[in-house]
């Protein structure tokens, strides 16, 4: 790997980070707060939220295994993907690879940015290799976006490929573990310490059940998450949600039950689907969702569509021609999906 400061944008490594008064003062023992211009009445929403979220961190460091000061907090996943870029990639200079098809908010971003995107193609079994990846490189690849499970495609990238990548790549290696919940594979995380330039990145949004209050996590080295904490917005995340997180890490078990549940209701729905004369195919998953080629993509989900059932159309992603991609829901739903696609005339 090359050294953070050959690979973070100049203007970045330099950045004099803004200090909020809750950054200057950061003791909870003081009687008397009248250093940040707050309002003193209309308790506990007058006051600025913690901007590094300690409390929820050293929750968090007991449920994912990483130590606080190597876990970053943001808006969303969105936020964390969002963040390399802006750290890392100088725009209209550098660019980044990923495997394709994947989730779309790599590539969202890289545009955004103005950062070039270099898809790699996954093979028929939506796999790939360190060698294919690594082939597209150059000196001005920054990142390289893997995820695993895929998002659409379910499955995870081969662990000793993406083992390869982060050892032979001299940038940043991106693994995005959305679905790690649901899957039987080790996690990434557990290697941080060995590999410095490793992020990987987690989500209350999937197995948490928390998509509404937009909380996404970053894992890696502590000098890669000072640099994220640099550049974010200093209140990044907001009160109300780093209560509910707290609130949802109470309860690991519960998540569990949902993730068990989930896990048995996922084989029941692909069984289902493989019945159906219309079906072809259900790829392999390790995911809360699957994928699968039908006669008709389009057709098939039309006919969804006026029975009150929307899954996603993936018909015109790279690979996916005639795919719908299907979210594991609850039983009932799952059989309201079952009955109408059996029904379909
Ligand atoms: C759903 C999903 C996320 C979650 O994004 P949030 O912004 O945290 O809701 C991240 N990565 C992948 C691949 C996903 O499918």
């Amino acid at each position: 790997m090359k050294s953070l400061e050959q690979l973070v944008r100049k203007n970045i490594w330099s950045l004099a980070p803004y200090s909020s008064a809750r950054n200057e003062y950061a003791g909870r023992e003081a009687r008397v707060f009248l250093d940040a211009n707050e309002n003193p009445y209309n308790a506990p929403y007058n006051r600025y939220p913690d901007p590094l979220q300690l409390e929820l961190k050293s929750q968090l460091q007991k449920v994912k295994g990483v130590p606080a000061d190597c876990i970053f907090l943001g808006n969303g996943s969105d936020e964390a993907i969002d963040l390399p870029y802006r750290i890392f990639c100088e725009p209209g200079v550098d660019n980044v690879v990923a495997i394709e098809p994947t989730y779309g908010m790599y590539k969202v971003c890289a545009d955004i940015n103005n950062v070039e995107y270099r898809p790699v193609l996954l093979d028929e079994h939506y796999q790939t290799t360190a060698e294919s990846l690594l082939s597209v490189c150059d000196d001005h690849t920054k990142l390289i976006w893997i995820c695993s499970p895929n998002n659409p495609t379910g499955n995870t990238i081969c662990r000793e490929e993406v083992l390869k990548v982060i050892e032979l790549f001299q940038g940043i290696v991106i693994v995005d573990e959305a679905y790690s919940d649901f899957c039987r594979e080790q996690t990434f995380r557990s290697q941080l310490s060995e590999h410095p330039n490793l992020i990987v990145l987690n989500t209350m949004s999937k197995a948490w059940g928390c998509a509404a209050i937009r909380l996404g996590m970053a894992f890696a080295s502590k000098e890669i998450i000072d640099i994220f904490n640099k550049v974010k917005y200093p209140y990044n995340v907001n009160l109300l949600t780093q209560r509910q997180a707290l609130e949802a890490l109470k309860d690991p078990f519960e998540v569990d039950k949902w993730v068990r549940m989930l896990l048995v209701e996922r084989s029941r729905v692909i069984d289902a689907f493989r019945l159906l004369p219309i079906c072809q195919e259900v790829y392999p998953t390790e995911a809360n969702f699957f994928l699968a080629r039908m006669d008709d993509a389009q057709s098939t989900y039309n006919y969804l569509v006026d029975e009150g059932i929307i899954v996603r159309n993936r018909t015109r992603i790279q690979l996916c021609n005639n795919c719908l991609r299907v979210t594991i829901g609850t039983k009932t739903e799952n059989n309201a999906l079952i009955a109408a696609l059996r029904q379909m005339p």
